[in-house]
């Protein structure tokens, strides 16, 4: 595979300062199990995690939700002629670390010498079933110069909490063997029940304490022989039975099925950018983690804004997921698309029930959703030191886009697939559902149906008027009612009224559009300080959310967004004058917003500006702050990177009629990736010249590239004039 050596993330020195945001970036997944990229050894604020998908869990005294860490089998505590290994206490030689992303394979080898000046090789690899919920690890000592005495003990750790808050109860531990054992937990408030299979390749001498179980191992180990001892961790849950555990299998049976895994996922998937390295190995890491976090053949569950990562936002499922995430699986998997969509179906009925607790009609999805389908919104934010007081979090109140998201995720699924079953059997109910919240969501006045007090995607700015972008989406929400004729003539009828009445802002003289009705009345400051540490919300620090917000202060794409999903809603002078206005007031406290920015500032002809957008959001998991994601990655983020690279710089638009308009950075020599359009699966790659679509199928479709229409069979070759 070309430039091998990137698929790997490597940790080649062991700082305490970055010991969580490596754990975020190497952590491992099949989309329902994950385990963070954690060493084996405790060390201090080290924060370990193993998830499950769906398995949520309310805490005393907590009022939301949160995906439970669950009992922990990666701790290991080695001991070589009695002295406890431990990074610090003995003189490390040669240290290695790093996650393969070709194989999913996690690697940490250490040489180092004891007290006594013995040589020890010391190596552990981890590794995650693709095909089921097992964890599979495999320990190697070598003593490079004596002989030594090894201990080892490694166990199920069930005193694992989230921040403090103990939300496992052990339920049954019994040995079924003298390698084995089973363990069953049960979630406090959830009851879900986790079954534990535990086996190691050796007998092992077991006990119980305090909910820990611990096996322990002792080996004489000759000079340049090498113990080793495997482990194999089975979790059974409602979201995937691990049956019996399967004797033969030992760790290179479980590597030699993960390499054939991720090595058949990069062949069909791989993002191929020549001549730039940072991107090549940003996109690779967006893709690897997408796939790990994200649940391939279980519409219960979806992708939570940290995906699997870590406990960040508590596992909770936003808007990220439709808007940023979903758009990668629909291109290039689609029936996982499809399943994140069911998910919201087999919420609707929590939807409908905050819809009416409200007054409204219809499904008011919440804001931020877990597994019951209710909204998980944590009530209170973290304590402002500068007001003393705790900030009420207002997004589970208003942040009702997400309606207008999900329905515009419905459509997006359906152009990109013409799946019919789909569409009527889920995707009609939810277009209809979400779009009679909307009609009963407005307040008439003189100016039409006006739709008050929400938070658009801009969070620093709450509570407003009419915000364009969702006012926008709103409309797009309800006229698909009357494009899929859904409903009885009363409902369509009353669908069009709305069409007729919602008001919908417009560009001033100056081609400016408000954000919302008040948000150009608002006095502006210099922002140059807080966007030096963009992502840090420094700004809180300085002024207490309601003196943002009434500042023109954004903390993300608001009306950008609106521009992005909608590229020809507004001339191109309209975009242009308002990319500018609104991107001088961003902070891009959001991880959401660089590559939005990045993908209008394409549009509109500033390929500079986007490419620097684009690296700024390579960065925000793989920059150099030490803490930008202790508490797992960004999921949004790392989608986003795939959308500039094939929305922005491979300029693909999904509209009726796939569209392409490519532009390429200076530094990118050429492009490729694959596509899936309508059940046609295509490569397409594109240099600065030239644009090559190829498909190994017959139907033909019809594709514009550069605005000139061509008929795409099995093979297109088009020559790039100037970019339109
Ligand atoms: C952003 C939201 C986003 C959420 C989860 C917030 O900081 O403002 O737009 O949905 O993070 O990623």
């Amino acid at each position: 595979m070309e430039n091998q050596l990137t698929m790997r993330i490597i940790n080649d020195q062991f700082r305490l300062d970055y010991l969580n945001k490596t754990a975020s970036q190497m952590t491992q997944g099949n989309g329902v199990l994950a385990i963070r990229g954690v060493h084996p050894e405790n060390y201090a604020n080290q924060e370990r995690g193993q998830f499950l998908n769906g398995i949520y869990n309310k805490g005393v005294g907590s009022e939301t939700s949160e995906l439970v860490n669950l009992p922990d089998t990666t701790e290991i505590r080695l001991k070589v002629d009695g002295q406890l290994f431990s990074i610090g206490e003995q003189s490390i030689k040669n240290f290695e670390c790093y996650l393969d992303m070709e194989t999913g394979e996690w690697v940490r080898s250490i040489v180092f010498c004891t007290s006594d000046n013995k040589t020890i090789h010391y190596k552990v690899k981890r590794l995650i079933s693709q095909t089921e919920n097992i964890i599979v690890q495999r320990i190697e000592i070598q003593s490079l110069s004596d002989s030594v005495l090894v201990e080892i003990e490694t166990g199920i750790n069930g005193q694992m909490t989230n921040g403090g808050v103990q939300h496992i109860l052990e339920e049954d531990i019994q040995l079924i063997g003298e390698d084995s054992l089973i363990a069953r937990y049960k979630t406090s408030q959830s009851q879900q029940t986790l079954d534990y299979q535990l086996r190691f390749n050796q007998i092992g001498k077991f006990q119980v304490k305090n909910r820990q179980i611990i096996a322990q191992f002792k080996k004489n180990v000759n000079i340049e022989e090498c113990y080793v001892l495997e482990k194999y961790v089975s979790v059974s849950s409602e979201f995937g039975i691990v049956e019996s555990f399967p004797k033969n299998n030992d760790y290179q049976t479980y590597y030699s099925l993960s390499q054939n895994y991720w090595s058949e996922f990069w062949r069909k998937n791989r993002v191929i950018i020549e001549s730039d390295s940072v991107a090549q190995f940003a996109i690779d890491f967006s893709l690897y983690h997408l796939v790990a976090m994200t649940p391939k053949n279980d519409a219960r569950l979806s992708v939570g804004a940290k995906g699997l990562t870590g406990e960040g936002y508590k596992g909770h499922v936003f808007w990220d997921t439709e808007i940023f995430i979903l758009p990668f699986f629909l291109y290039t998997a689609p029936k996982i698309a499809r399943n994140l969509l069911e998910y919201r179906f087999q919420r609707l009925e929590g939807a409908r029930q905050k819809a009416s607790s409200r007054g409204y009609q219809g499904a008011l999805f919440p804001w931020e959703s877990a597994y019951s389908g209710q909204e998980e919104t944590p009530e209170y934010a973290a304590l402002n030191i500068r007001t003393g007081k705790r900030q009420k979090v207002a997004s589970g109140d208003a942040e009702h886009h997400i309606v207008a998201d999900i329905a515009f995720a419905i459509e997006d699924y359906y152009q990109g697939t013409n799946d019919t079953t789909f569409m009527g059997q889920i995707g009609k109910k939810l277009i209809e559902e979400t779009a009679r919240f909307w009609l009963s969501r407005t307040t008439s006045t003189a100016r039409g149906l006006e739709i008050l007090q929400v938070i658009g995607p801009d969070e620093y700015t709450e509570y407003i008027d009419n915000n364009t972008y969702t006012n926008y989406m709103a409309y797009y929400n309800v006229s698909l009612v009357l494009k899929y004729q859904i409903g009885d003539e009363t409902f369509q009828s009353d669908c069009e009224g709305f069409l007729k009445e919602l008001y919908l802002p417009v560009e001033d003289e100056t081609l400016l559009l408000p954000q919302d009705d008040s948000f150009l009345s608002k006095p502006s400051i210099n922002l140059d300080k807080y966007k030096m540490v963009q992502g840090s919300q420094a700004i809180l620090y300085d002024y207490s959310r309601s003196e943002i917000n009434d500042m023109q202060i954004l903390k993300q794409a608001d009306l950008i967004m609106l521009f992005y999903l909608f590229p020809s809603l507004f001339s191109k002078e309209v975009r242009k004058r308002n990319f500018y206005y609104y991107e001088e007031r961003t902070i891009h406290d959001s991880s959401l917003s660089k590559a939005v920015h990045a993908i209008e500032a394409l549009r509109l002809g500033n390929e500079q500006i986007a490419y620097q957008f684009f690296l700024e959001a390579t960065q925000i998991d793989l920059g150099s702050n030490p803490h930008s994601s202790d508490d797992g990655l960004h999921a949004a983020a790392l989608a986003s990177l795939w959308h500039i690279v094939v929305f922005g710089f491979a300029g693909i638009i999904r509209e009726e009629v796939l569209q392409m308009n490519p532009q390429l950075p200076n530094q990118w020599q050429s492009l490729q990736f694959h596509f899936t359009w309508k059940g046609k699966d295509m490569i397409i790659k594109i240099d600065h010249r030239v644009l090559i679509i190829s498909s190994p199928s017959v139907e033909p479709i019809d594709i514009v590239i550069r605005g000139v229409k061509y008929r795409l069979t099995d093979y297109l070759t088009v020559e790039l004039g100037e970019y339109v």
